[in-house]
């Protein structure tokens, strides 16, 4: 079967990719063996303006979320779901310090749009310890990543686009301009296969990086939190009563799965917050694709154009994904010139 373009990996990049590619009439097959240890399924997905010990806005946020959120609604009326739900974020402050550097803050250019100037606790007043003070961030959302993917994948089956097995590097052969695999014919061929691109023979040569996270899924029959709690880890309500607690962030890590250390840390992150009992319902864990200078990876193989690469969305793929994926399609299909801060050639 002749198509434009093949695609390796259907998680949040791979998702995002295909859609834009989709969206410009172009053919698309992907390769995915499930994987639910996928950053894309563990990933809690929250969209967060202001971040760090500082409080700085996340990189080209201002454009990031506006193309976020449309990209989100667009998916969520082509395929029948709903995934991007806006959520503010109350941000615990620990001390008399922080509380000035976030008070200052707010009062920067361009940080009053995201930042309130009073933080309204609603239910976790009564049912959290409290900190010194508190913070509150507005155009902040939780996107299901995981359910995006998952409603994408059905998408793909329904058009016969979609092979549910590994990917095997070897099999590939390139020929000319093109790749063959299997039965297929492509143009291109984009691996999106997150943190197991370090296995990659065609880009091993770029520093991945991989970051090891943990979390819990819990019940806390007692509670109703609409918010996105962020104090000594982040507590975010999901459907059916169920909040996402996490997570751990490791760059040394034996494997991807879930330890007895994680959920300890987590449950007594957990403890020392709420007041309220809780069950965990489940413990999982997934390794982020992240690169050493926290920008996604785009662009093609300096010696075999036909291969491409999207990746490196590292710990913020609910934000970056969607312009860049819109970037990475607008590259390979209109030839536009990759901004250098994206561009695998950074890396020689
Ligand atoms: C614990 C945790 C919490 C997170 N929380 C957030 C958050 O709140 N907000 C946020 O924005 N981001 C968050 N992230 C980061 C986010 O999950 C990632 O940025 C994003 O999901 C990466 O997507 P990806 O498609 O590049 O990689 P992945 O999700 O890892 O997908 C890669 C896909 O490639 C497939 N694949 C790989 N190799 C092969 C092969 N050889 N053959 C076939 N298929 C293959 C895999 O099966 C998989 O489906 C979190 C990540 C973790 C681990």
């Amino acid at each position: 079967m002749k198509i434009d373009f093949l695609i390796i990996g259907q998680g949040l990049a791979g998702t995002l990719l295909a859609h834009f590619l989709e969206q410009a009439g172009k053919r698309v097959h992907v390769i995915d063996h499930f994987d639910e240890r996928a950053a894309t399924q563990v990933a809690a997905g929250i969209i967060n303006p202001i971040t760090g010990r500082r409080y700085v806005k996340s990189w080209r946020v201002d454009e990031l979320i506006p193309f976020a959120r449309a990209t989100y609604r667009e998916l969520e009326s082509q395929l029948g779901i709903s995934i991007y739900h806006e959520r503010n974020i109350l941000r615990a402050l620990f001390n008399s310090r922080e509380e000035n550097d976030w008070l200052a803050r707010t009062a920067e250019p361009g940080y009053g749009r995201y930042m309130l100037d009073a933080a309204e606790l609603e239910g976790y007043a009564a049912c959290t310890v409290p900190a010194y003070s508190y913070g509150e961030v507005q155009h902040s959302a939780q996107v299901e990543v995981g359910k995006l993917a998952d409603a994408y994948r059905a998408y793909l089956q329904g058009q016969n686009a979609i092979t549910a097995e590994a990917f095997d590097h070897e099999k590939l052969e390139l020929s000319g301009n093109e790749v063959r695999y299997g039965g297929l014919e492509a143009q291109t061929l984009v691996f999106c296969e997150g943190h197991q691109a370090k296995g990659n023979p065609f880009f091993s040569y770029l520093p991945f990086g991989g970051a090891k996270g943990e979390v819990l899924i819990i019940r806390i029959p007692e509670a109703q939190f609409e918010k996105i709690l962020k104090h000594r880890v982040f507590i975010v309500p999901m459907q059916d009563g169920l909040y996402w607690a996490g997570s751990t962030y490791g760059r040394k890590y034996a494997d991807g799965r879930p330890t007895v250390e994680g959920r300890e840390y987590l449950e007594g992150r957990l403890r020392d917050i709420l007041k309220l009992p809780f069950e965990v319902v489940e413990h999982r864990a997934a390794i982020r694709p992240t690169v050493k200078d926290r920008r996604p990876f785009l662009g093609r193989h300096p010696e075999y154009p036909q291969l491409a690469l999207f990746n490196g969305l590292g710990a913020k793929g609910a934000s970056l994904g969607p312009f860049w994926a819109k970037h990475m399609a607008d590259f390979l299909i209109k030839n536009v010139t990759l901004e250098e801060a994206v561009d695998i050639g950074r890396f020689g």
